[in-house]
């Protein structure tokens, strides 16, 4: 049975490169009958709180994600947060120090900073100089009577470590590239590698999925595995979220979590058919996919090791064509959720729909609403449109047609329009240069909803006292308050 993880580090916002890694590891779950368990890193306590667990778990969830087991949901296998598993680590830490795969050190934080400036100015790699590996039990006592605490180090063995990545096939790193390791800290906590490889082997985790910055991580899992004779998972490194200069997605590039997106007005089901399809290419003219068509078409096997830049306006035109695809309740309740001033209007429902091939994201949605409201006193290329003797004729024309109409229904409205296309459809004029002097004359503005939508959702009075200001040189004052 497949069996992935999310281990995501409480200490912020869940970030859209995070999310991406997420969304790989279930929609591969999902598509394989697998189980999904979602564990909280949170070992450092400096950094972790459980206000940024809890708001990762509900962007996870608002993104359509789900987990068999995790903190909120239980399972055979918990705690799932790294804090409360300390006994589980230090057991397995202690069958590591008895089978002398794990040393004592000693060392403090001054003598390891200068052992790294050292190798650093040398040209060597910075790994662990070896100063506690071979300590007879007398030095060890020595140290021990002067009051310093030991830390727990790996004692990694001589020789290349290498193994299979999924995607980046056999992966080397050369002898003395990794250096011993702590794996419990001098105050007895995890380090964050042992934790990790730990968690990894008593969950029964088969693959781990997780980002191209975690290689040289692996290198050490993979020996820790090793060391405490369990089987190590498959691993996938997938590249990183690049911004578009090429660095690491990072804020100076704009919004980088999956909140600001979501308060932004992006769609969950965009947010994840854009993060899947990074890295990822589904079938041609499959663009646009649900998270279940997703789930049936991801296949982990095809995920690209290239770069991936993060490209906004895909996102954007994804977002649109999501927006398109709503059920239509649910396009409503998040309309008013982004527009509130307006969701009490008789006609909120006519209205969004009336806008929404325009719309990018639903935070856009006051602003084209906007010229249902009052109008604008006109610019003075908007007021162009109102001067003229065919400007004035178009007008009275509008008129004549919207008194003489109730513009109760959508149809009658069409129709109204269609007339007074009709009436001037002789005199050569096109169609623009009828229809922008009724569009000015009712909004002040030169952009908008369609007409029979603006006809039909001010009514006729107000159309016909709108028409009459323009008419009178007094375009953009609203005949009532609306
Ligand atoms: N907690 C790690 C992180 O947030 C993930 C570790 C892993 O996937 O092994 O980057």
């Amino acid at each position: 049975m497949i069996k992935v993880r999310f281990a995501p580090s409480p200490t912020g916002r869940l970030h859209l490169g995070s999310a991406r890694t997420a969304l790989f590891n279930w929609l591969f779950a999902r598509g394989q009958g697998g189980k999904v368990v979602l564990r909280i890193e949170d070992t450092d306590p400096a950094r972790s709180s459980r206000e940024h667990e809890e708001s990762i778990l509900e962007d996870l969830r608002w993104l359509g994600l789900d987990w068999d087991e995790g903190p909120d949901v239980g399972g055979p296998c918990g705690p799932y947060r790294q804090s409360e598993r300390g006994g589980i680590y230090r057991e397995h830490a202690s069958r590591l120090l008895d089978s002398g795969k794990a040393y004592p050190c000693y060392c403090t934080p001054d003598e390891l900073e200068e052992g790294k400036r050292r190798a650093l100015a040398e040209g060597r790699t910075p790994v662990y100089g070896g100063a506690c590996r071979n300590l007879s039990p007398r030095e060890r006592r020595e140290r021990e009577a002067e009051g310093r605490k030991p830390a727990l180090r790996f004692r990694v063995p001589e020789g290349e470590v290498a193994f299979q990545d999924l995607l980046h096939g056999y992966v080397r790193f050369p002898p003395g590239a990794v250096g011993d390791f702590i794996i419990l800290r001098s105050d007895g906590s995890a380090g964050f590698n042992f934790s990790v490889v730990v968690d990894d082997a008593v969950m029964g985790i088969t693959h781990v999925i997780r980002g191209e910055d975690h290689l040289a991580n692996t290198a050490r899992h993979v020996l820790l595995f090793d060391a405490l004779g369990y089987q190590p998972p498959l691993y996938l490194h997938h590249s990183l979220l690049l911004g578009p200069d090429g660095s690491k997605m990072s804020k100076r590039h704009g919004a980088t979590t999956v909140r600001e997106y979501r308060e932004a007005g992006y769609l969950p089901t965009a947010l994840a058919n854009y993060l899947a399809t990074l890295s990822w290419s589904p079938p041609e003219g499959r663009e646009v996919l649900a998270l279940d068509e997703l789930v049936r078409l991801f296949d982990i096997g095809d995920l690209s090791s290239s770069p991936t830049v993060f490209d906004r306006a895909r996102l954007d035109w994804l977002n649109g064509k999501h927006l398109r695809r709503l059920d239509k309740d649910e396009l409503f309740a998040l309309a008013a959720e982004f527009a509130p001033g307006w969701a009490r209007h008789p006609r909120f429902p006519l209205m969004v729909e009336s806008v929404l091939d325009n719309l990018t994201t639903l935070s856009e949605l006051p602003r084209y609403l906007e010229p249902y409201g009052e109008p604008v006193t006109p610019t003075e290329t908007a007021a162009e449109w109102l001067h003229g003797e065919a400007a004035r004729r178009i007008l009275e024309k509008a008129l004549e047609l919207v008194e003489s109409t109730p513009l109760v229904s959508l149809d009658g409205c069409r129709e109204v329009i269609g007339s007074l296309k009709q009436a001037f459809v002789d005199r050569d004029i096109k169609a623009k240069e009828i229809l922008m002097p009724l569009r000015v004359a009712l909004t002040g503005r030169e952009h908008g909803p369609p007409l029979p939508h603006l006809l039909f959702v001010l009514g006729a009075k107000e159309c016909a006292a709108r028409i009459r200001a323009a008419l009178a040189g007094e375009a953009g004052k609203p005949a009532r308050p609306l």
